[in-house]
C-alpha cells in the first residue's frame, strides 16, 4: 500500500501551530523557516515509512520542499511529488520524463493563465495581494492580508476559474492559482506505476488535496482547513450505525462526499463490517477528530489501523 500525503498543515505544521500544543514537538524544518510534528508523530511515520511505500505530496516546490531536512536526514523517501504534481523527485532527483510530459501538458493552459492573472488582477482592493510568482513554470501564488480579502468576490473568481480549468485555493496566507492539469494525483499515478503497486491511502487539508483523496481508496482529512470547512459537516459516525465489534474506530468517521461519493460510500459502509480483509478495497474519507497540530500525529496512526487488516 501507498501513503501518499500532503505534508503542510496536513503533517507538519508552521509555529503558528505549535504555541497550542502541550506535548513536545519536533523541529522538521529548521532555518528561515520552521515546521514541526509531534515528537510521536515523527517517530510513527518512520516506522510506517518501512512497512509501506510513503509518498510526500506537497504543493511546495522542489527548493522549498528541499528545506524540509527531516526528509533529506531521517526519513529519505524513493519518490516525492511537489509542486503540487508538476514535479516527481525519485531518489531526490526530478523524474525529467515525467516533467517533459507535464510541460506538454502545460502548454496547453498558457492562454488560460493569461487569463486568469488578468481576471485576478481585476479583483477589488489589489492591495490585499502580494507579488503573484510563477512556481516551477507550472502554477502561480501569492501572499496575501488574509484580514482583507475580500471572500465573496475571491469565491465568484473561484467559479469562473474552475469553468477555465483552474483551481482557486486560500491556505493561511498563500493564495493559489492553478491549472487542473497540475494536481498531485496525477503524479501519484506514475508512482503506481513505476512502483507496482495499487492500493493508497491519502491526506490533505485543501482544495488542492482533492483529486488525491477523491482517487485514493482510503482518504483521511484533519479537521481544520478548506476540506474540512466544505466537507466535513457530512459527518457520520460509523460506530453509531456499525453493530460491528471487529471495527472499533469509534473516533473516526467516515465521510461521503457530497456530490460523487454518496454511492460509493453507501456501498462501502454496507460491507466494510464484515469485510475485514478488504478493508482497503473501498472508498472511504476520514476526518480526524483533532485538529491542528494533534491531526498529523492521528492521521499517521489511522493510516497504520488501515494497515493492520491487510499486513
Ligand atoms: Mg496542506
Amino acid at each position: 500500500m501507498i501513503f501518499a500525503s500532503d505534508l503542510d498543515r496536513t503533517l507538519i505544521y508552521s509555529q503558528a501551530f505549535v504555541s497550542d500544543y502541550p506535548a513536545s514537538v519536533k523541529a522538521v524544518e529548521t532555518g528561515d523557516y520552521y515546521s514541526y510534528m509531534t515528537e510521536n508523530a515523527a517517530e510513527l511515520l518512520k516506522d510506517l515509512a518501512g512497512r509501506l511505500l510513503f509518498v510526500p505530496c506537497t504543493t511546495r516546490t522542489v527548493e522549498q520542499y528541499r528545506r524540509i531536512g527531516f526528509f533529506q536526514n531521517e526519513l529519505r523517501c524513493r519518490y516525492a511529488v511537489t509542486s503540487n504534481g508538476a514535479n516527481l523527485l525519485v531518489d531526490g532527483a526530478p523524474d525529467a520524463a515525467y516533467r517533459s510530459d507535464m510541460l506538454k501538458a502545460l502548454a496547453h493552459n498558457c492562454a488560460a493563465g493569461m487569463d486568469i492573472l488578468q481576471g485576478f488582477g481585476r479583483l477589488s482592493g489589489a492591495g490585499w495581494a502580494g507579488a503573484m510568482r510563477h512556481a516551477d513554470e507550472a502554477f502561480y501564488y501569492c501572499i496575501v492580508e488574509r484580514d482583507n480579502v475580500p471572500l465573496d468576490e475571491l469565491a465568484e473568481f473561484s467559479d469562473w476559474a474552475a469553468k477555465q480549468n483552474w483551481h482557486v485555493s486560500l491556505q493561511g496566507r498563500k493564495l493559489y492559482l492553478v491549472p487542473r492539469a497540475v494536481n498531485k494525483w496525477s503524479a501519484l499515478q506514475r508512482v503506481l506505476e513505476m512502483a507496482g503497486d495499487d492500493k493508497v491511502a491519502a491526506a490533505g487539508d485543501s482544495l488542492l488535496d482533492l483529486p488525491l483523496v477523491q482517487g485514493a481508496d482510503y482518504a483521511i482529512s484533519p479537521a481544520h482547513g478548506e476540506l474540512y470547512e466544505q466537507y466535513g459537516g457530512y459527518q457520520l459516525d460509523l460506530h453509531a450505525r456499525s453493530q460491528s465489534q471487529s471495527h472499533k474506530r469509534s473516533q473516526c468517521y467516515l465521510n461521503p462526499h457530497p456530490k460523487c461519493w454518496r454511492r460509493v460510500f453507501t456501498e462501502s459502509f454496507k460491507d466494510l463490517p464484515n469485510n475485514k480483509q478488504g478493508a482497503c478495497s473501498r472508498r472511504h474519507w476520514i476526518f480526524t477528530e483533532s485538529s491542528g497540530l494533534a491531526a498529523g500525529e492521528e492521521i499517521i496512526k489511522t493510516v497504520m489501523q488501515l494497515l493492520r487488516p491487510i499486513e
